[in-house]
Order: C-alpha cells, then sequence, then structure tokens
C-alpha cells in the first residue's frame, strides 16, 4: 500500500456523519415491529436509508480495515438488543422482534437508550460481566472504546507519520515555555569516596581499561529500589560509555563481579602516596 493509498484509506475512515450505535436501538426495533426476520444485511441497508448515508459513510471502515463502520455499529446493536431480549436471533445473523421488544417500543416512542436497557435484568447482567472481564467472556464492548483500540492497533501496524500535524503544532507552540515546579529526591554522594573512586581507577576506565575523563559509578544502583550503597567497596572510576551501559544494565554478570572485586580490594598507604602526586 502506497502512502497516498494510506492517506486515502484513514480519510474514508475518519467521515464523521455515522451516528453512534445508541442512536439505533429504536429505528432498528421499529423495523422489526412487522414480527418478521430480517437479516443483519437487511438491517445494515435500512438504517443505511433511515439516516440518508453517503456511499463514502456506508462505505468507511473500521481502523482495522476488515469491515465497515456501519456494518460493526449494526452488530453492536443487535447484540444488545438481543442481551436485553427485544429481539432474539432465531439463526446466526437474522433477528425477530420479541414481546418485550414491542412493549418497549411501545413505553419509549422517543427513543431507547443504554439506560432503558439497564432496566432488565439480563442486560445488567451482560453489562456486569462486560465490564468484569472482556478478555475471557469474548462479549462486545462499547463500540466507542472498540474503535478507540482499533484505531490504536491500526496506528501501530501503518505508523503512518502525521507530520503536517505536527509541524502545524510546532510553529503553533508557545515560544515561552510552560513551567512547572517539581520536587525531586536526589542522593548526595559524598565528595570523598568519589574523590578516592577515580584516584584508584589511576586514570583508566576499570571496565574498558581506555584512558579518558573518568565519572564515579556506582556498581549496584543507588537508588530505584537498587539496594546500593555509596561506599567504596560499591563505586568504579568508568568512562561514560561504560557507566552508561553498566546503568542501563547491559554489563554482563561477569563484568560487573570484577569491577566488584577491585572495589573490595583493600587500599594501603602505598596507594594514597602513589595518588598523592596525581593532579586529579
Ligand atoms: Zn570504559
Amino acid at each position: 500500500m502506497t502512502f497516498e493509498e494510506k492517506k486515502q484509506r484513514r480519510n474514508v475512515n475518519s467521515v464523521p456523519n455515522i451516528p453512534v450505535f445508541d442512536n439505533f436501538f429504536l429505528p432498528i426495533l421499529k423495523f422489526h415491529q412487522d414480527g418478521k426476520e430480517h437479516t443483519t444485511e437487511e438491517i445494515k441497508g435500512y438504517i443505511a436509508n433511515f439516516y440518508k448515508l453517503t456511499s463514502a459513510e456506508e462505505s468507511a471502515l473500521i481502523p482495522s480495515g476488515n469491515r465497515t463502520k456501519i456494518h460493526n455499529r449494526v452488530e453492536w446493536t443487535m447484540s444488545y438488543l438481543k442481551k436485553a431480549k427485544l429481539l432474539r436471533s432465531p439463526r446466526r445473523s437474522a433477528y425477530i422482534i420479541t414481546e418485550r421488544g414491542i412493549r418497549t417500543i411501545e413505553e419509549n416512542p422517543n427513543g431507547i437508550t443504554r439506560k432503558i436497557l439497564k432496566k432488565f435484568q439480563e442486560f445488567r447482567e451482560f453489562q456486569r460481566i462486560k465490564d468484569s472481564d472482556i478478555s475471557t467472556t469474548q462479549l462486545p464492548i462499547d463500540i466507542s472504546t472498540f474503535e478507540k483500540q482499533e484505531e490504536k492497533k491500526y496506528e501501530k501496524i501503518e505508523k503512518i507519520p502525521n507530520l503536517e500535524k505536527v509541524l502545524e503544532r510546532a510553529l503553533n507552540a508557545p515560544k515561552i515555555p510552560r513551567t512547572k515546579t517539581v520536587t525531586t529526591e536526589i542522593a548526595i554522594r559524598d565528595p570523598n569516596v568519589r574523590r578516592i573512586t577515580i584516584l584508584r581507577a589511576e586514570g583508566k576506565c576499570q571496565m574498558c581499561g581506555r584512558k579518558v575523563f573518568l565519572i564515579e559509578a556506582h556498581i549496584v544502583a543507588l537508588g530505584g529500589g537498587f539496594a546500593g550503597e555509596d561506599s567504596l567497596d560499591n563505586t568504579a572510576g568508568l568512562c561514560d560509555v561504560c557507566h552508561r551501559r553498566l546503568d542501563s544494565g547491559l554489563c554482563t554478570k561477569r563484568a560487573v563481579k570484577m569491577l566488584l572485586t577491585k572495589a573490595a580490594k583493600p587500599i594501603t598507604k602505598d596507594d594514597l602516596q602513589r595518588w598523592a602526586s596525581n593532579p586529579c
């Protein structure tokens, strides 16, 4: 699929005028008032005609692209009306009105909402199961939630860059940035531990051996739920690259163990004398 085709498909998807399925309850029930059996295809045609949908609206696809929005919404409506026992399904994709359905139309000539459906215990039961566990019961979920989920999946798969929107937002962004006040807790590292750690490395990264600028690294991390201590047996002088690798958990266990062994080595008077002449 080319970019242009993808864009076109998106445009079809964004056809805005299809009513949400809650609106379909009453017209669909009324369509069944004749007491005859009607198929999903017939109901779809009836709804398209009832709302005077354009052909673009009728052929608008849900984000995954595998069915039309109108088909999807009609199916959700049918499922809700069936759960509320206003319609029954004598066979797959075919529906017929119930006594309760006829009564409900008479009692609610101005419209049927989900609130009205909730008056029926069977529907409440269905909603309760639906809300508690969608994945195991495989029951339909709210159409808007469903379509949003589909949309997300679609975005992920297709990854269409909508840079025009990003550019528009970038151009309209406030030039003086907004500010916010944040409070963070940081560990105050001991400067003496740091000094000895760097001296102990004697100018070479204790991981890769490169002679570069060294940073004090904590072998077992200090914060974020880690139990590392700010002490000489938990520090190493590392180059920036090795420090990042260590912090990102990319170092092998063997390398970490090697650092801990180096850190555990007692510091002698000779060491101190040698380091005293080091300007670092
Ligand atoms: Zn290094």
